[in-house]
């Protein structure tokens, strides 16, 4: 059976996103959909407006916080390692290792078994489980920082440098760019494990999310708005935001501030110039070509099908392992939180 049935007929691309036609949902839908499966809470996967929306609980508390009145009739939490039937598929979400809440969808129809991975990464993370490689027939996985030259070095090598730059410029503020959504609370997560107990400013935006993920039990010690600063001059400080909050006029208020970006691009010096980051950290909540690779040999799948990013590469690559390789063009994916 497994043998005769072609994956592709029941699992494939679509305008509205990637459609499941036994179960008759989608999986991170680009537009609001009947049914959807979603495999975490960046906007580019998961989108208001689903009728019924499975997900881990924490994503479904991540949705809550970004989409306002969300319905509790639209929330269907499925926990990691639950399995539900939806119509005649079997599905079952696995951890990530890619923010709070990230899982990787397990589908099972008539004895075949597609994992979509939707976007992860191998290095431990303090903000949730690691990724669980799930064996299968055919593995979906992205490919952002599918290129050779994409190797991301130790994350507390990464946070050793922005301490020992705090370290060296002590009356200066240490502005450092993070994605408000798992980056962030990791970057936090991170200062604590190298022994940073001070407290840590953020802008205004990231407050929320972090408040989200101290009530799903992440502990991120000592942190504050930066607007409810009295008799505070941020010299010596560090200083979370947005990344477009550093050329923006809300960063004039600190003292000769360094400026830091925490991503997966900051490998690329172009992006690191152009983001204005006087101290690129290169910290990414993405697999690098070494995890991918390494990644599709642990889940041996005969078949794997490669989705936003760098195709090209990931699929030649699988091909060389006798994988039957191939891009799956998706809509509306502008990869938030690299
Ligand atoms: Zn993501
Ligand atoms: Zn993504």
């Amino acid at each position: 059976m497994t043998d005769t049935l072609d994956p592709r007929s029941w699992l494939y691309p679509t305008p509205r996103g990637l459609y499941c036609k036994p179960g008759d949902f989608y999986i991170d839908p680009a537009v609001a959909v009947p049914r959807a499966v979603i495999t975490h809470g960046h906007g580019d996967h998961a989108r208001p407006g689903h009728r019924k929306a499975m997900a881990t609980p924490e994503t479904l508390a991540i949705m809550r916080t970004r989409f306002e009145g969300m319905p509790d009739t639209s929330q269907h939490p499925l926990k990691y390692g639950e399995s539900v039937r939806i119509g005649e598929v079997d599905v079952e979400l696995a951890p990530a290792g890619h923010i709070l809440g990230s899982a990787q969808a397990v589908l099972a129809f008539k004895g075949q078994r597609i994992v979509v991975s939707g976007d992860f990464k191998r290095r431990p993370d303090p903000t949730c489980p690691p990724f669980e490689p799930i064996p299968c027939d055919v593995f979906i996985t992205e490919a952002t920082f599918a290129l050779p030259v994409f190797h991301h070095p130790s994350d507390m090598g990464e946070i050793g440098k922005l301490l020992r730059s705090v370290a060296t410029f002590p009356e200066r503020t240490h502005l450092v760019g993070v994605y408000a959504l798992g980056k962030c609370q990791r970057v936090i997560k991170l200062l604590r494990a190298a022994g940073w107990d001070k407290r840590i400013w953020l802008h205004g935006s990231l407050m929320a999310l972090c408040k989200l993920y101290q009530e799903q039990g992440v502990d991120l010690g000592d942190i504050a708005h930066v607007s409810d600063a009295i008799l505070e001059n941020f010299r010596g400080a560090i200083v979370l935001c947005p990344p477009s909050a550093i050329a923006d006029r809300w960063s004039r208020r600190f003292a000769e501030p360094v400026p830091a970006v925490c991503s997966g691009w900051m490998r690329v010096r172009a992006r690191a110039r152009q983001s204005g980051a006087e101290l690129p950290l290169i910290i990414s909540d993405h697999a690098d070509w070494g995890e991918l690779c390494q990644t599709l040999k642990d889940v041996g799948a005969p078949k794997v099908w490669v989705t936003h990013g760098r195709e090209e590469a990931l699929v030649h690559m699988a091909r060389s392992l006798g994988i039957d390789a191939a891009a799956l063009h998706l809509a509306g994916r502008e990869e938030e939180g690299t």
